[in-house]
């Protein structure tokens, strides 16, 4: 997508701090980092949201779940503990249109749910 503001920092159009790259993912430091830790990781398909995902988008969301733990390890943050967040639509606050899941730690957080 070209207007796609993630589309562009996965194809390299836009600078980004990459911490990992795969054939199905990409993550990299969130601009403005909510907590001292705050990747945002990114399938490399352009899906809009979470509302867009399908039956054969399975394997993939699987896949951005275990690839958040793994970096929680390489981030050093898996014994401290870490929260993952997806934001979907206007009431949630999303603010980009590419489906992102946030990988925040290195703080205590206050409880949501
Ligand atoms: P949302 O609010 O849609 O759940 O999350 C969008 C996230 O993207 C925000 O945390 C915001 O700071 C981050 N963001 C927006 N523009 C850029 C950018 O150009 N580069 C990076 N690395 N992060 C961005
Ligand atoms: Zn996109």
């Amino acid at each position: 997508m070209q207007d796609c503001l993630f589309c562009n920092i996965i194809a390299g159009n836009i600078p980004s701090q990459k911490v990992y790259e795969d054939e199905l993912v990409y993550a990299f430091r969130d601009i403005a980092p909510a907590a001292p830790v705050h990747i945002l990781i990114v399938p490399k398909e352009h899906l809009c949201c979470l509302n867009e995902a399908k039956p054969e988008h399975q394997m993939l969301l699987g896949h951005i779940l275990l690839t958040a733990q793994k970096l929680a390890k390489s981030e050093g943050i898996a014994d401290s503990g870490y929260r993952i967040v997806n934001n979907c639509g206007e009431n949630a606050g999303q603010t980009v249109f590419h489906l992102h899941f946030h990988l925040l730690g290195g703080a205590q957080f206050t409880k949501l749910v």
